[in-house]
């Protein structure tokens, strides 16, 4: 992880890292005061957010709105989905009679973008099932603005930011020691806080801060060293963002909630293909997609005695009646080690992150930007917080204690105890409205 992240750093298609610019240089310290709106669009659905910040980290009110996305709008026009977006913060400001002053917006658009400052970027290209051929290449952020000003708002974006960048900003707003953010939800992604000068792809990049949040795309991280089995062979081919050449956000399928499920699916199947363990009822196995990661966390965290709740999702959702306890015991296994290896994985990632920083407690092995942190022999490892978000890893506790457990692995337990992995609720959408208000002053 920590080569491929300097050979993104290095030069644009480096690497499968993307490590993209964000323009970010400043993130909130909890100095920040008034009332901020952020719009969060990343997925099927999409928030409006309200945020009313006084000083020293005070949330003063949040108001947070959720809407789904008409399926239409995904493939449709640009214009037809802005407008969308646009019309939802009219009617929010509008209930909130706030219609009439003059706001800075943070828009979180967690798609891959790449930025020409803090306010503006260029979509790469859409992914989670939007197709909206024209939008590509376009600045999305002005796209907003457009749409906004046709709505006769007095709003504009000053922080366009991915959710990721967003969780970060939330992070550090309440602590300043984090460096780092990384989302485990439908889909994984990170991003910390670099040194400028290590950024050699941008020479001659100065920022105030001397440094700026790089956003990793590590979903698409791939390495020859990662162990593939047959079974992530298959969920590849069966994904439709396979190209020929090179497979795409291979580490993300195999830690994110959207595959999860999916990885077990496929061991089960050829276990059914293989033995009688199922008998002959075994069909719906064949289905792709059909064991969900909310499934397969529940038959991971069935404590039961007799396996009750794996026998429900069997039967109900599988359609395989009466496994006999045995089968029942392996398909726990089965999902043990697709969870286990998830957050291994995840924690390894992290452990990249604070590699390259130089706060693994290795005494500084990252050679350009260690210095900071990297830590002589017998000094106290210094603290380090990451901002963690997303559905697969605030639902399912097993996950999560793999994940720690791993990182005391790694680590060892004097240094992982001084890094903490912080939950920051909504820090996608609030992260972004703070992020506004940082960069109002200056965009
Ligand atoms: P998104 O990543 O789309 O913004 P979330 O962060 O809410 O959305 O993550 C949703 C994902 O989290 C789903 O794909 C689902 O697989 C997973 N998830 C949500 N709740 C649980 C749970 N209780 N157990 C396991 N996985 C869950």
């Amino acid at each position: 992880m920590v080569v491929e992240m300097h050979a993104g750093l290095a030069s644009d298609g480096g690497s499968k890292l993307k490590m993209l610019l964000t323009f970010v240089d400043a993130l909130p310290n909890g100095n920040e005061e008034g009332i901020y709106y952020s719009i969060d669009l990343g997925g099927t659905n999409f928030r409006v957010l309200r945020v009313e910040v006084g000083a020293g980290s005070v949330i003063i009110n949040q108001k947070v709105e959720h809407q789904p996305i008409p399926e239409e709008l995904t493939k449709g026009t640009t214009e037809d989905l802005f407008n969308f977006v646009a019309l939802a913060l009219k009617s929010f400001l509008e209930r909130e009679d706030d219609q009439d002053v003059k706001r800075a917006l943070g828009f979180t658009f967690s798609f891959p973008v790449r930025q020409n400052s803090v306010s503006s970027g260029s979509l790469i290209r859409w992914t989670k099932g939007f197709s909206i051929e024209d939008t590509v290449g376009k600045d999305v952020a002005q796209c907003l603005n457009d749409a906004l000003a046709r709505c006769g708002l007095n709003v504009r974006v000053t922080a366009l930011v991915n959710d990721t960048v967003g969780t970060l900003a939330l992070g550090h707003y309440y602590d300043e020691d984090t460096v780092a953010a990384v989302i485990i939800g439908s889909g994984t992604n990170a991003c910390y806080i670099e040194r400028t000068d290590a950024i050699i792809k941008c020479q001659g990049l100065l920022t105030n801060s001397g440094g700026m949040v790089v956003n990793m795309e590590w979903g698409n991280f791939w390495s020859s060293h990662l162990p593939r089995t047959l079974y992530d062979i298959s969920l590849d081919d069966e994904t439709q963002n396979r190209n020929d050449q090179q497979s795409q956000q291979g580490f993300e399928k195999m830690i994110s909630g959207m595959y999860l499920g999916e990885i077990a699916r496929l061991v089960l199947h050829r276990m059914a293909q293989e033995s009688d363990v199922f008998g002959d009822a075994a069909d719906s196995l064949s289905n792709p997609f059909i064991l969900s990661t909310p499934f397969l966390a529940a038959i991971r965290e069935d404590d039961s005695p007799d396996l009750s709740e794996v026998r429900r999702v069997l039967q109900e959702h599988l359609k395989i009646p009466d496994a006999p306890l045995k089968t029942r015991r392996l398909v726990v296994k089965v999902c043990d080690i697709v969870t286990r290896r998830a957050a291994r994985l995840a924690a390894a990632g992290i452990v990249g992150i604070l590699k390259k920083l130089g706060r693994d407690g290795s005494g500084g092995v990252a050679s350009t930007s260690s210095s900071s942190g990297g830590r002589a022999r017998g000094q106290q490892p210094r603290r380090t917080v990451v901002a963690i978000e997303g559905g697969l890893y605030q639902g399912y506790p097993v996950l999560r204690e793999y994940l720690d457990e791993a990182l005391v692995e790694i680590l060892g337990e004097e240094v992982a105890r001084s890094v903490t992995l912080r939950v920051t609720e909504d820090g996608s959408g609030i992260g972004a409205a703070l992020l506004a208000a940082v960069h109002s002053s200056n965009s």
